[in-house]
């Protein structure tokens, strides 16, 4: 019997929990014990540690966040911390770590094994779906319905009022939930994070919509690492066209939620394939989901920052919001 240890770090996102409670439940199914680190690398740093039964599991998997909670740990980027880290976990003969989380995370625990050795495996957490090496990320799916249905509701006002609004969604520099709540509200535009903005072109189609009678139009703006994007992008649309908008930044309701079917599933298969990762330690993996399967990857092929095609879906929104 070996002990294993399990955190959340970085952004939360729903879907977290059945990971956890997966890689509990396999990992006690194979013969070992769980401890749960409390608040990311800052717990681990702070040794607050709980241990993990079948039973402390329970009752988690419609919950969304993550039961061992979460922070942002600067110390962990310095190595004399993460040394300190590696000691406390030799210290509670800890035998392997499972990290879940977004390429931040990753980043860490890659660095925890390269420098010393510590087992590691890891779960893509993040509502951005934005890690490379994998087609899913945990809390993806949850976060566009969650956006889907608040934009949903924004379109009635903006039909009843003749409005144009602009819808802003999370994703630091992903484009991928921006695109799929745009497909899936039939938003006029989509404005993705990176390109310039094509002004001429949105002024154009929103003049073109009103003058055919349309009532109200609504434009997904990604965030794109920065928050308030939009206020720019509405001033800009007053100045150039003289056409006035609201502003609606949705914010932190896409990352909170009862997980999706899917992602309850997806989470579920990651924690058990996790934990047989680690107890079978060979080297240091993350669980993937390429092609309608839960697989594992290497963290390098992780870290290489999201190479996600998403010109496919630019042309969509195009074709359908002619
Ligand atoms: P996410 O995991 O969602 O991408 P962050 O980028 O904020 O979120 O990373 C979460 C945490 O992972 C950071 O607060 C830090 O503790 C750790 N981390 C991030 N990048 C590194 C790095 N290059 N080296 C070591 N630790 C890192």
């Amino acid at each position: 019997m070996a002990k294993y240890a399990i955190l959340t770090s970085g952004g939360d996102s729903p879907g977290m929990n059945c990971a956890i409670r997966a890689f509990t439940r396999s990992m006690l199914y194979q013969g070992h014990k769980v401890v749960g680190i409390k608040r990311g690398y800052s717990g681990l740093l702070n040794k607050d540690f709980v241990n993990l039964t079948a039973s402390s599991v329970g009752n988690i998997i419609q919950r969304g966040g993550t039961i061992l909670q979460s922070s942002r740990c600067l110390k962990f980027h310095e190595k004399k911390f993460r040394k300190a880290a590696a000691q406390k976990l030799e210290e509670e003969k800890i035998k392997g770590l499972c990290v879940i989380g977004g390429d931040g995370s990753f980043k860490g625990a890659y660095a925890l094994y390269n420098d010393f050795k510590v087992p590691v495996v890891g779960i893509p957490g993040t509502i951005d779906n934005d890690i490379s090496g994998t087609e899913y990320t945990i809390g993806h799916d949850t976060a566009v319905q969650t956006a889907v249905e608040a934009v949903d509701k924004i379109r009635d006002t903006a039909f009843s009022h003749d409005r144009v609004f602009l819808i802003e969604v999370m994703g630091r520099n992903s484009s991928s939930l921006a695109l799929k709540v745009g497909i899936c509200t039939g938003a006029e535009n989509v404005i993705v994070p990176g390109n310039e903005i094509p002004y001429q072109e949105i002024g154009d189609k929103i003049k073109k919509g009103e003058e055919r009678g349309k009532k109200g139009s609504i434009l997904i703006v990604a965030e794109g690492g920065k928050e308030g994007r939009s206020y720019n992008i509405q001033k800009e649309l007053q100045d150039r066209f003289n056409i006035q908008s609201k502003v609606c930044i949705l914010g932190h309701i896409q990352r909170g939620g009862s997980p999706s079917a899917m992602d309850r599933l997806i989470a579920t298969e990651m924690g058990v394939l996790a934990s047989q990762s680690l107890s079978h330690f060979k080297e240091p993996m993350v669980t993937t989901y390429t092609a309608g399967e839960v697989g594992l990857t290497s963290f390098p092929q992780c870290l290489t920052g999201r190479s996600e095609n998403i010109e496919a879906q630019i042309e969509l929104t195009r074709i359908l919001s002619i």
